[in-house]
């Protein structure tokens, strides 16, 4: 087999092509670090130290055209070490009018791309270092349990290998120039009731579904985690010493600080005993109130001292006490929307696409009509602390007007679906813009449904009885349940939230120049009767192990999208899968091969079924994943290698991982749906 025809890859998904790192001046070693913040430590008063530990708010300091809004620490001006300087994403650093604002993290989640999201988390690394920040604080790797959770669109999807992977990768880019914040650990999958609801759950679901993509990102070196709103199994996360100090510092030896979510601490001494590091944005527990109970013996120095070297030991380690030099002019700058764009037409879902209705053919098509809200509008929706303002935007409208000058363009924002009827009749193809906006699902707003609005249905429903040629193009964060109109269209794109650059990577897409290769990163179901419940009123909820593809294998549901779906310009074929294990894992392999007439990218899966004996398994679940770029005709084999230790279960008796020997089922295909998946036994 030809070298190059062979493409490895991790249980962390493709491997990513590392870029070079900005070269620092004088970088210390790990000992080094470790001496100086020692020494650092020992040299601080007690109200430094307290002082060190939480934020310093500014209330004229919020976000505005050209104005840098980090939220700053107040650092130790005394012994010269520098304080924070945090900044909001997940799409971008939150610099007005200025920094690149890239799709939201679900389209990144849906290009399974973990190379380009390397590439997205260095740029945004590099535009909140250049813009004065030194922690970015978006790294959103809360596990999608529901779609009416109102900050989906942050997330990367449903399932924790995914989330993983992605937040490994957005970690390793962002921080080749500056720390990142991975959030809300954990269990924060509802907006509601986020302040006071109390998460629980056995330990067998927290250690397999709800906390192993924060673990990929602590071994991938992440600086900070974030602890969330909520309580976890009786607690606040602020509070948790489960979550905070037995899981994460002491289990996983994780060497960087935890900061709370703004506002989420709500006492001193259940805060430090628990190892929060950070109180942020402000002074209202740490400060004075953790000074007094210091001096009368309620919490040892030595916890104050353990998270003072843990603040000052990580601005080392990223080289934060010397300035940044780095050149403003690539802020928002070419090369970061290239990128930015690159990264939409990946992220793009082809739910469907009957009778040839995609792509459009510039010389074939002389007349479109744009209808709805959005096609002349970017929907970036986002708001709260992943709110946008890039410094210019591309609507659909145009890019398609760049893009195919010749055609005539006839608009209709579709107050009135009859009118619009009317302007999608007589021309050649109807593209219709439709979705949900911050008003349906944001940071502290769930969704109340799973469908567009009434109107955005009759919309769709209208056109597409005036015209055949219907093509719906729908901005979400999360899934949206399609049935009222579905089977009345000929072909729907998913555009997800996708950046200052998506008016571009639509009409790219839509023209045929780009492939659509996107899948979905999350199951869409006929209806909510497919999904575990979603409450978002009471006090407490049980979550346990089901949601997503696992809940629709073990109810033997046939959702309407499954996980992984999602359709292109071209055809690939799988073939020849072989499976081989030994004492460290199983190696899988395939033949892919692009059958159709276009150059295309599929995204292969890896599941793997356990015996399931000893313990209850889900059917199958998320081990790899690989993006690949075929030509007409060409195959390339397709290499996952899963470590044994992936496989394993956690015991709730022995408070361990344990690995069940006996029939593994390992399925390779295009998605999580039985006909797209082939599937060999293999013993353990
Ligand atoms: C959000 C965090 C965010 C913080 C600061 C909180 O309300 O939950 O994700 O980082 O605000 O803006």
């Amino acid at each position: 087999m030809d070298r190059r025809d062979f493409l490895e890859v991790t249980a962390l998904g493709a491997a990513a092509a590392l870029l070079p790192a900005r070269p620092r001046a004088a970088k210390l070693s790990p000992e080094q670090v470790e001496a100086r913040a020692r020494e650092l430590v020992a040299a601080m008063t007690l109200e430094e130290k307290t002082t060190l530990m939480a934020g310093r708010l500014d209330p004229k300091n919020r976000p505005r055209p050209g104005h840098m809004f980090p939220n700053p620490t107040p650092g130790c001006p005394r012994l010269g070490i520098p304080g924070f300087q945090f900044m909001d994403g997940p799409a971008g650093v939150r610099y007005e009018k200025v920094a690149t604002c890239f799709p939201a993290g679900i389209g990144r989640g849906a290009s399974f791309d973990t190379a380009l999201e390397e590439r997205v988390g260095e740029a945004i690394g590099y535009e909140g270092r250049a813009l004065g920040a030194n922690l970015f604080g978006g790294v959103v790797v809360n596990l999608l349990r529901h779609p009416r959770w109102g900050r989906s669109q942050e997330t990367f999807g449903e399932d924790p290998h995914h989330l993983g992977a992605m937040g490994a990768a957005v970690i390793r880019g962002v921080q080749k120039h500056m720390m990142a914040t991975a959030k809300h650990y954990a269990g924060n999958s509802i907006e509601n009731t986020r302040g006071f609801v109390d998460v629980r759950m056995s330990e067998r679901t927290l250690r397999e579904i709800y906390t192993p993509h924060f673990k990929a990102c602590v071994d991938a070196g992440v600086a900070a985690i974030m602890s969330a709103y909520n309580k976890l199994n009786g607690e606040y996360c602020s509070h948790n010493q489960h979550l905070l100090r037995e899981i994460l510092k002491d289990d996983w030896k994780f060497q960087g600080l935890v900061m709370s979510d703004f506002g989420a601490v709500h006492g001193t001494v259940p805060a430090i005993k628990a190892g929060l590091d950070l109180e942020m944005p402000q002074v209202k527990y740490y400060g004075p109130k953790l000074r007094a109970a210091v001096e009368d013996g309620r919490v040892p120095v030595a916890a104050i001292d353990e998270a003072c070297l843990r603040l000052v030991r990580t601005m080392l380690r990223f080289g934060v006490f010397e300035p940044a030099n780095l050149d403003r002019s690539a802020v928002a700058g070419p090369a970061h929307a290239a990128l930015s764009r690159e990264s939409a037409e990946k992220s793009f879902v082809l739910l469907k696409n009957e009778r040839a209705a995609l792509p459009l053919d510039p010389t074939g098509v002389r007349k479109l009509a744009l209808i709805g809200p959005f096609a002349s509008r970017l929907n970036l929706a986002g708001t709260g602390s992943s709110r946008m303002v890039p410094p210019y935007l591309v609507t659909p409208e145009d890019g398609i007007r760049e893009l195919a000058p010749k055609v005539e363009l006839v608009s209709d924002e579709g107050d009135k679906p009859w009118l619009a009827a009317q302007a999608a009749a007589g021309a050649d193809a109807a593209l219709v813009f439709v979705g949900l906006t911050e008003k349906d699902e944001s940071e502290g707003l769930d969704r109340k449904h799973l469908s567009l609005s009434v109107h955005h249905e009759e919309l769709i429903l209208t056109v597409a009885a005036a015209n055949p040629r219907t093509i719906v193009v729908l901005s979400t964060g999360g899934a949206l349940a399609t049935e009222n109109w579905i089977d009345r269209v000929p072909a729907a794109l998913v555009a997800w939230y996708p950046g200052m650059e998506g008016g571009n990577a639509l009409a790219r897409t839509l023209f045929g120049l780009v492939n659509p290769s996107g899948k979905l990163p999350m199951v869409w179901p006929k209806s909510e009767a497919q999904l575990p419940s979603f409450n978002n009123f009471s006090l407490m909820v049980n979550y346990d192990s089901w949601h997503g593809y696992r809940y629709c294998d073990k109810k033997g549901f046939e959702p309407r999208f499954h996980f992984g779906h999602g359709l292109s310009y071209t055809r690939f074929a799988y073939a020849n899968m072989r499976v081989k294990a030994d004492t460290t894992g199983i190696r899988a392999m395939v033949d892919l091969t692009n059958i159709g007439g276009r150059p295309g990218d599929e995204i292969v899966f890896l599941f793997i079924g356990a015996p399931g004996k000893v313990v209850e398994r889900a059917v199958k679940e998320l081990k790899g994943f690989a993006r690949v770029t075929l030509n007409p005709g060409e195959t390339r084999t397709i290499s996952f290698m899963v470590r044994r230790e992936d496989l394993a279960y956690w015991d709730e008796a022995g408070h361990c991982w344990a690995f069940e020997p006996g029939e593994y089922r390992i399925y390779i295909g295009g998605s999580s749906r039985n006909t797209d998946l082939l599937n060999q036994k293999l013993n353990l």
